[in-house]
């Protein structure tokens, strides 16, 4: 009977300590990243995957890596981008959850990218429901300036090195410093074409900013100082919502 009365004891205690473990297990780290096209989220997204250790995860990655595969998520996508139609939300969002279910996402991981509209943002909210820490940063950065920096942008046709006519221009004009090449600018950054790539983030992805900020969960940062002092402002935020 005392032995009956010691076993139950240890057993509560053992179910006590599992449960103490299991909700103070450290909740996964879901940063986005937010910004209008051509505010350096990519740079930035890069550098900040490697500082945290946690894979950077874009659309356009998860679209070569099906594609690349022919995967029956890639086939499908693929059907669509062949007849000129945008990808639907239900593939993104089936490769984007295949993706983030693999060991390498335990910890956390970086999106970017996505989402891109409100919809995938409440779909998201969905799968994570309350799993995870999810931290939204925005990138500001406007319109005039995207513009600018595109206007100026030269790349190397030789060995893809930029340069900024503008902000970093190259020591001889019209030449690569690397490798002599010459410099051109590209079609994507040609006025129309980033113009009408900002229409699109202004009605289809900025309401995310506010979707994210009656969640309490956005941190703006001034996306027009140098890319450094950006990546410090960011590091500092991601600090303080964890
Ligand atoms: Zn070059």
């Amino acid at each position: 009977m005392k032995l009956l009365v010691l076993g139950i004891f240890l057993c509560a205690i053992f179910i006590g300590i599992a449960l103490y473990a299991s909700s103070n297990a450290p909740k996964q780290t879901v940063i986005i990243l937010l910004g209008p096209p051509g505010s350096g989220k990519g740079t930035q997204a890069v550098k900040l995957s490697q500082e945290l250790n946690i894979p950077h995860i874009s659309t356009g990655d998860l679209f070569r890596e099906n594609l690349s595969k022919n995967t029956e998520l890639g086939k499908k996508a693929k059907s669509y981008m062949e007849s000129g139609k945008l990808v639907p939300d239900e593939i993104v969002l089936e490769m984007l959850f295949d993706r983030v279910s693999r060991p390498d996402c335990v910890r956390g991981y970086l999106l970017d990218g996505f989402p891109r509209t409100i919809p995938q943002a409440e779909s998201l909210e969905k799968h994570l429901k309350d799993k995870a820490n999810v931290i939204a940063l925005n990138l500001q950065v406007r319109d005039e300036v995207i513009v600018k920096r595109a206007e100026g942008r030269l790349t190397c046709k030789q060995c893809g090195q930029m340069y900024n006519k503008n902000f970093a221009p190259p020591t001889q004009e019209g030449k690569c410093d690397k490798c002599g090449g010459e410099l051109y600018q590209r079609a994507d950054d040609a006025p129309a074409v980033v113009q009408e790539r900002l229409r699109v983030y202004h009605e289809q992805t900025e309401p995310l900013i506010a979707f994210y900020e009656k969640r309490d969960i956005l941190t703006s940062v001034d996306g027009e100082k140098p890319p450094e002092a950006v990546f410090a402002e960011l590091v500092e935020a991601i600090k303080r919502h964890s």
